[in-house]
């Protein structure tokens, strides 16, 4: 008889999982930390090692997996555009058949288990701003088809199993997030436009500049995602998390050099294929099922994420990477 609350984190050396692995052991949870560390970094999780409730796996979901837990929360899978687009047949298995074995370790163990689905379900959306109930405008056969129809087939998997065998899910679908931690090369906007500025290279807004994103900070997207795993078990989502705010990238772009003093210049570059021209969270039901909301500004976080950018831009952490 376990005492403790064993939780399986997929994807824990990401970006997001290693918030979730500290949030999780800070809450006196015995944490299953797994990754084949395909996008995820020991760095991430260096300062977990030595928790004694700190337990590190080395897999690959796309195989099954045999061990003993109480909750599993699976985020394993590359989430940007640079990293999904790489290898696009195991991004697409990873969703897929990541999910079926999780969700098979599941039934098992009679586990609960959350899914981190994406705004990427809704596609370009002809909907604005994005309930959960609008069901998106995806290209099926596109480069971001892997990720996206990925993700969409696995929210499938997640309602048969609840429908076919009883399973407690929980699904969020998350919008941009950003945050300490983030990779430093994976293309995405916000660490793009930051180590630009820092590095005083030229700040690349692909298209003029007007689509828009809402940014998310990354622990009032974790409080989120703990807060849905503890509702009662009739909750199931999916349900949006994310930062109502919408920003243009011109707007990013001048908050970053105002941030960082920069004197990088703003140049334009093509826009890439099924870029989607505008994104925002209808965040109703995290708001009335959760009573949850973001709670970090947008140039607040920024900040942050700034710093922790600037420590590596010290240590020479990015040197040779670009
Ligand atoms: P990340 O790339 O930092 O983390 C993903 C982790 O999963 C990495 O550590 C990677 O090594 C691991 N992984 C990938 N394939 C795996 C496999 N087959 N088996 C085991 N581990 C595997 O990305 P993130 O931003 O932390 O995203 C985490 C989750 O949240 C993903 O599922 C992503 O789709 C979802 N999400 C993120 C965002 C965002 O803005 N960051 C937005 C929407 C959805
Ligand atoms: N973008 C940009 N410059 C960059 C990287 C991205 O203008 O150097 C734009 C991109 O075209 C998109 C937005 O920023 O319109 C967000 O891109 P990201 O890849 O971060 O997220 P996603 O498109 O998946 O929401």
């Amino acid at each position: 008889m376990h005492l403790m609350k064993r939780i399986l984190v997929t994807g824990g050396a990401g970006f997001l999982g290693s918030h979730l692995c500290e949030r999780l052991l800070g809450e006196g949870a015995h944490v299953i930390c797994l990754d084949n560390f395909y996008t995820g970094a020991h760095v991430n999780i260096q300062h977990l090692r030595d928790h004694p409730n700190f337990e590190l796996l080395r897999h690959d979901i796309t195989h099954p997996l045999f061990i003993e837990c109480d909750e599993i929360y699976n985020l394993a899978c590359p989430a940007s555009p640079i990293h999904y687009q790489r290898d696009p047949v195991q991004t697409i298995k990873t969703s897929v058949m990541g999910s079926v074995n999780m969700l098979g370790l599941a039934k098992r163990l009679k586990a609960k288990i959350f899914q981190a689905s994406t705004s990427e379900v809704y596609g370009d959306p002809s909907v604005h701003p994005q309930p959960e109930s609008y069901w998106g405008n995806v290209n099926t056969i596109g480069p971001r088809s892997c990720y996206d129809e990925g993700k969409r087939c696995a929210e499938t998997l997640f309602f048969d199993y609840r429908r076919q065998h009883g399973l407690n899910i929980k699904v969020v679908r998350i919008f941009n997030t950003y945050g300490p931690r983030m990779h430093p090369n994976d293309g995405r906007v916000v660490s793009s436009f930051i180590v630009q500025a820092l590095m005083g290279r030229d700040i690349t807004i692909f298209g003029e500049g007007l689509q828009t994103r809402s940014f998310c900070y990354a622990d009032d997207l974790i409080e989120g995602f703990v807060r849905l795993m503890n509702t009662p078990d009739d909750i199931t989502g999916p349900i949006n998390i994310g930062n109502p705010g919408e920003f243009t990238m011109l707007e990013l772009a001048q908050m970053v050099i105002d941030i960082t003093g920069s004197k990088s210049k703003i140049v334009h570059m093509p826009l890439p294929q099924d870029d989607p021209k505008q994104r925002r969270p209808d965040i109703t039901q995290a708001q009335e099922k959760l009573g949850w909301e973001p709670k970090v500004p947008l140039r607040e976080g920024l900040t942050k994420t700034v710093n922790y950018f600037d420590g590596l831009v010290k240590n020479g952490a990015l040197e040779g990477m670009f």
